[in-house]
């Protein structure tokens, strides 16, 4: 039999609630903050550390069978994996926000505007599907100081309180895209059976919590 290999976040928002949902599915693994990777005792799995923005490649060029990861990541690094179960955690909301003075009314106003994001492939998507022709400044981090600085007049990011962007005096404009935790897996995995016996467990522990 085949060990399989799942993907999961090493550190940040989405590792303690992707290792909880694998514990709750009866997996028996060590999970020490150095290891990089974890071998189940119970079940032919692997699981396989990583920053987040490797696990869709990962999963699309099979290295890993499976991974959990948030859609946004997914989208942007434009993986071709298969979705097997949204997981109820790691949501959030994509937005382009504006200056609070700003008086920008109507997403056609962005026209000819520098927008600032770490998420540059969803965002053009979605200026090219409402027709608008925005200059897109690509920045690793901390896209909320941009307009403060003249960097940019808009910027396009992950928001879950509104508390960052009202402190760098910004206010939210257009809610873009949201985006939750996903199981994931390379294409042609879907129908090996210890993927799908690990994804009936996962279902019976999110039924179990719903
Ligand atoms: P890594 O070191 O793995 O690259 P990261 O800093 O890119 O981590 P995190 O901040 O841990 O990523 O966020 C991981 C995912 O959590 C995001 O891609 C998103 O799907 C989800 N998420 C949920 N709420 C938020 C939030 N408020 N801010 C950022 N991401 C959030
Ligand atoms: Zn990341």
């Amino acid at each position: 039999m085949k060990t399989l290999k799942i993907a999961i976040q090493k550190s940040g928002r989405l590792n303690e609630k992707s290792v909880e949902i694998l514990k709750n599915c009866g997996l028996s693994f060590e999970n020490y903050k150095s290891s990089l990777i974890a071998t189940v005792a119970n079940f032919p799995l692997e699981i396989l550390f990583l920053r987040d923005d490797d696990i869709p490649e990962y999963v699309q060029d099979g290295i890993a069978d499976l991974g959990i990861v948030g859609e946004n990541v997914i989208i942007e690094a434009g993986a071709d994996v298969a979705y097997l179960q949204p997981l109820g955690f790691g949501k959030c909301t994509l937005k382009i926000a504006v200056q609070s003075t700003s008086d920008i009314t109507e997403l056609s106003q962005l026209n000819g505007k520098a927008i600032a994001t770490s998420y540059p492939v969803i965002l053009q998507k979605y200026l090219t599907e409402n027709n608008v022709d925005a200059q897109i400044r690509n920045i690793s981090g901390s896209v909320e100081i941009g307009p403060g600085l003249g960097l940019s007049d808009a910027i396009f990011d992950i928001v879950s309180t509104g508390g960052t962007l009202k402190s760098n005096g910004l206010k939210a404009f257009k809610n873009v895209m949201s985006s939750e935790a996903v199981l994931i897996a390379s294409k042609g995995m879907e129908l090996n059976p210890e993927v799908l016996e690990l994804l009936q467990r996962i279902q019976s522990v999110l039924r179990a919590k719903a």
